[in-house]
């Protein structure tokens, strides 16, 4: 066993760990600050992050992925995070939202065609649910698939696709029977060089800012019948099955962010003077920091418990929706509150582009939006206590 913190870690785990922070420090953080400020996709350290088999970590071997677990998959996150969080929004979109839901939802035919490419790095997949009037209440969306034949007639405007503007290939969640709401959507899997594919404009965003995200417009996309992914009706029911994977990867974004924004309040607070002593010998200050590691490693735990939660569900088929929901929900609510704090206790230099810190203040927020806000995770977790539907 190794590892440090409360967690006890296998070598094998403390290796993948170890290996993704040397590579987020090698070559994610001399880069980090630039692709912030231009928006760029930073696609060459995402090659290189596919060539280490971090785009696909929890994917089997013969379909192109490093075969590790889910725990291996979380502490590798983590570390991209606790550099760029950026980076880890495009790893976690590959992962836990395309490739994971083809590996439990997927023919052998949809797994060689789409797995394959994206696992090993050398495409980029997206996930397509959200649309502009349509975000927490999947059922109310307006793009539509027509079963024409053997294929389906796709039309509509999705938004707020992370990796659209680079992607390959989509998950993309569409009506087919909007009588039904939620239960008459449907998956397919969709190829953005094919005619009818649109991507459309450029979200300027606050953080993350390197992680391409923009529209996608359907206008009579032919989609053919064996690109469905599932059956028909059952999209919802898919893409709340992949969320409990993806929360899991969002908690761990959120952990990398708020021990990177704690790592730098410790290193100033043991060095900057004010009043003729070190600002870490101030209550105020230290009681903060005693805060912030608190929270941390009660986030940890949340987060690595969900991640043997998913793993165990493996071999069982047992859900895994509360131990996602309940480590997301921390997680990202602890990451923003580590994030303001980190920026408060830098003072001025806080609030500087020359140190980083105001840019996890930045990336924190998303963690507490994107796959369910905070909202729909009380709202999942007090459901599922109260036995309400
Ligand atoms: C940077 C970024 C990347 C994204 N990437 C993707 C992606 O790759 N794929 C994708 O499909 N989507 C993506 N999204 C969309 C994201 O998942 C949605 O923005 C999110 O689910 C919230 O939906 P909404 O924006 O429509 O807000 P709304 O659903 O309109 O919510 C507005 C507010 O109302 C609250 N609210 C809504 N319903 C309830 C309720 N029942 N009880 C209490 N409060 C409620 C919400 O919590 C929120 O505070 C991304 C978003 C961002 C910002």
């Amino acid at each position: 066993m190794a590892g440090d913190g409360l967690f006890p870690l296998t070598d094998e785990h403390e290796s993948i760990r170890q290996a993704a922070r040397n590579f987020a420090q090698k070559e994610i953080a001399p880069v980090a600050a630039e692709f912030d400020e231009t928006g760029e996709f930073p696609s060459k350290t995402i090659k290189k992050m596919g060539e280490l088999g971090f785009m696909g970590i929890e994917v089997p071997e013969e379909y192109g992925g490093a075969g590790m677990d889910t725990l291996a998959y979380v502490l590798a996150l983590e570390e991209i995070c606790k550099v760029d969080a950026a980076h880890g929004t495009i790893m976690s979109v590959n992962n836990s939202l395309f490739c994971n839901g083809i590996m439990k939802f997927g023919t052998e035919a949809q797994k060689q065609k789409y797995v394959v490419p994206v696992a090993s790095g050398a495409a980029i997949g997206a996930y397509s649910l959200t649309e502009p009037m349509s975000g927490s209440d999947a059922g109310t969306m307006r793009s539509r698939a027509v079963r024409q034949g053997d294929e389906y007639m796709i039309n509509g405007r999705k938004s707020w696709v992370t990796s659209a503007p680079v992607a390959k290939y989509v998950v993309l969640f569409t009506m087919t029977d909007p009588e039904k709401k939620h239960r008459g959507i449907s998956a397919f899997l969709i190829d953005a060089d094919k005619p009818g594919f649109v991507r459309g404009k450029k979200e300027p965003k606050l953080g993350i800012r390197a992680s391409a995200t923009s529209e996608i417009l359907f206008e009579d996309y032919h989609c053919p019948l064996e690109n469905r992914l599932g059956e028909e009706g059952e999209g919802f029911k898919i893409a709340m099955a992949v969320l409990d994977a993806g929360r899991i990867g969002i908690a761990a974004q959120a952990l990398g962010i708020a021990e990177a924004s704690y790592d730098a309040s410790l290193s100033y607070a043991r060095e900057r003077e004010a009043f003729g002593t070190k600002i870490g010998e101030f209550q105020g200050i230290s009681f903060q920091i005693a805060d912030m590691k608190t929270r941390i490693e009660a986030s940890r735990l949340l987060v690595y418990n969900a991640a043997l939660a998913k793993e165990r569900a493996k071999k069982t088929g047992e859900r895994f929706t509360m131990e996602a929901a309940m480590a997301k929900l921390f997680a990202s609510e602890t990451a923003m509150f580590a994030a303001h704090t980190a920026v408060q206790i830098h003072g001025g230099i806080g609030y500087s582009k020359e140190l980083p810190v105001e840019r996890y203040f930045r990336d924190a927020k998303i963690t507490e939006i994107y796959e369910g806000t905070s909202e729909i995770q009380r709202l999942v977790i007090s459901r599922m206590e109260l036995g309400l539907r």
